[in-house]
C-alpha cells in the first residue's frame, strides 16, 4: 500500500450511518469524524471542516473488527493465510494468530508475518514448540515439546506482539496426556499474567473438566464444534458446570474452522441464550474458500441463528479486544485509532455451510462495504476489482 501523509490529510466525515459501538452504547445513527488516522468526534450533524464527506447512511459503522482466533503464519506452517490478502476486504483490522507459532518460531512470527502487514498482527503462543505446522500435526503427543520457562521468557520478550497461550488439547493432538498440555499452558500464562486459549473438540474428558482448570478470561474457541464432550448435555441443555465456569469469567469464542461449528449446537444453545463472547473465524487455508470464508460469513450465521447484532458487533470488537489486553481497539471512541468498518445488511436468500457440511439457505447476510486502517480506507467494495463476497460460490471443505 502506498505510503501516507495523515498528518496532513483533510480527514473524513462519515455521514449518516448506524454507528454500532458497544463500547459507548452506541446504536444510532450519527456521524463519525476522523482527523489525523484517529477518531476525532462522534456525534450529530458533525461540522465539515474541510473533510472528506462519505455518505453511509443506510449502512452500519462498525469499529474495526478483531479475528481472535486465525492462522497466518504463512510462510513456515501449511495452514497461515497472509493477513492483508483477507483482511481488508472483511473489515477486520487486528487479527490473532491462535498458536500457529511458539517460541522457536517467534521471531519468524514477528519478521514474516507482522511487521510487513499492514493489518494488525497479534498471536497467542503455542505451549508446544512444535506450534501448528499442519492442521493435523499431534504438536501435543509428547509432553517433551513443551517448555515452559523457555515459553515464557519467549512471550515475556515480547508482549507488543503475543497475547496469550494456546492449547489444543484434543484426544487426537494429546495423545496419553490427558489434560496436562491444559495445566501447563495455565502454568505458563499465570507468571505472565495472559489469558489462555484452549481448543476443544474430541477432547479426553468432559468439557467442564477442562474449565474447571481455567481461569477468569481464559478462552475455550470451538465452543459450539458438534464433536463429543461439548456444552450439550443429553437433553440438549448447557451442562451445569459450564454454565458455572462460563458465570465464573471464562469466555466462549466460536472459532469456526473446517471441523468446529455445528449450526445444531448453536442453535440449540442459542435458544437458551447461550451466545458466544467472542466470534472468531479460525480462518486457515483449509477453510477459506468454504465453509468459513470470512468473518462477515461467520458474523452472518449468527444473525441467522438468532443473535442479535449489537451482540454480534460486540464479539468481534470490544470483548476480543479486551480478551488480548488491547483495549485501545474495537472502539471508535474519540482518540482511538480511526479502525472502522462499514456494513450493510443484505436481504435475500444466501446460503451457509457450517463445519459438519449442513447447509442452510437463510434471509439476512452482513457484507462489508468499506473498511478504513488508522483512518485510511484499505477497501472499498464499489471500487474494488475483486468480485463481491458471494457465500453462493464456495465449496465444502
Ligand atoms: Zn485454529
Amino acid at each position: 500500500m502506498p505510503p501516507s501523509n495523515l498528518e496532513n490529510s483533510p480527514g473524513l466525515l462519515l455521514r449518516g450511518g448506524t454507528v454500532v459501538d458497544p463500547s459507548q452504547d452506541l446504536n444510532r445513527v450519527c456521524d463519525v469524524s476522523i482527523c489525523g488516522g484517529s477518531i476525532s468526534a462522534v456525534g450529530d450533524g458533525l461540522p465539515v471542516e474541510g473533510r472528506r464527506v462519505l455518505d453511509v447512511s443506510g449502512r452500519y459503522v462498525f469499529p474495526g473488527l478483531v479475528d481472535l482466533h486465525a492462522h497466518i503464519c504463512w510462510g513456515f506452517t501449511d495452514i497461515g493465510l497472509v493477513p492483508d490478502d483477507v483482511c481488508p476486504s472483511t473489515g477486520v483490522t487486528a487479527i490473532v494468530d491462535a498458536g500457529s507459532s511458539s517460541w522457536p518460531s517467534q521471531e519468524a512470527f514477528r519478521r514474516n508475518v507482522a511487521e510487513p502487514s499492514r493489518t494488525r498482527v497479534f498471536g497467542f503462543s503455542n505451549i508446544s514448540s512444535v506450534g501448528i505446522p499442519t492442521a493435523g500435526t499431534p504438536e501435543l503427543a509428547s509432553l517433551r515439546f513443551v517448555d515452559v520457562d523457555r515459553s515464557v521468557t519467549a512471550v515475556a520478550g515480547n508482549r507488543d506482539l503475543m497475547t496469550g497461550i494456546k492449547v489444543r488439547q484434543g484426544r487426537h493432538l494429546v495423545g496419553d496426556n490427558g489434560v496436562e498440555p491444559t495445566r501447563l499452558a495455565v502454568e505458563a500464562a499465570e507468571q505472565l499474567g495472559v489469558p489462555v486459549m484452549v481448543h476443544v473438540g474430541n477432547t479426553p474428558c468432559p468439557l467442564g473438566g477442562i474449565m474447571d482448570l481455567l481461569r477468569p478470561g481464559d478462552i475455550i474457541t470451538h465452543a459450539y464444534h458438534g464433536h463429543p464432550h461439548g456444552i450439550l448435555d443429553d437433553h440438549r441443555a448447557i451442562w451445569e458446570d459450564v454454565i458455572e465456569g462460563r458465570s465464573r469469567g471464562i469466555l466462549m469464542d466460536v472459532g469456526h474452522g473446517a471441523g468446529s461449528f455445528s449450526f445444531d449446537v448453536a442453535k440449540a444453545a442459542f435458544e437458551r441464550g447461550f451466545f458466544p463472547d467472542a466470534i472468531s473465524t479460525d480462518l486457515y487455508t483449509v477453510n477459506v474458500n468454504g465453509p468459513v470464508f470470512d468473518l462477515p460469513t461467520t458474523m452472518s450465521k449468527m444473525l441467522n441463528l438468532g443473535m442479535p447484532l449489537t451482540d454480534i458487533v460486540e464479539s468481534t470488537t470490544t470483548i476480543p479486544a479486551a480478551a488480548i489486553g488491547r483495549t485501545e481497539l474495537g472502539t471508535l471512541r474519540p482518540g482511538a485509532s480511526a479502525d472502522v468498518a462499514v456494513f450493510v445488511k443484505e436481504e435475500g436468500e444466501f446460503e451457509f455451510t457450517d463445519s459438519h457440511g449442513e447447509r442452510r439457505i437463510w434471509p439476512r447476510r452482513l457484507a462489508c462495504e468499506m473498511t478504513l486502517l488508522d483512518g485510511e480506507i484499505v477497501f472499498d467494495r464499489e471500487r474494488s476489482a475483486r468480485p463481491s463476497l458471494d457465500v453462493n460460490n464456495g465449496e465444502n471443505a
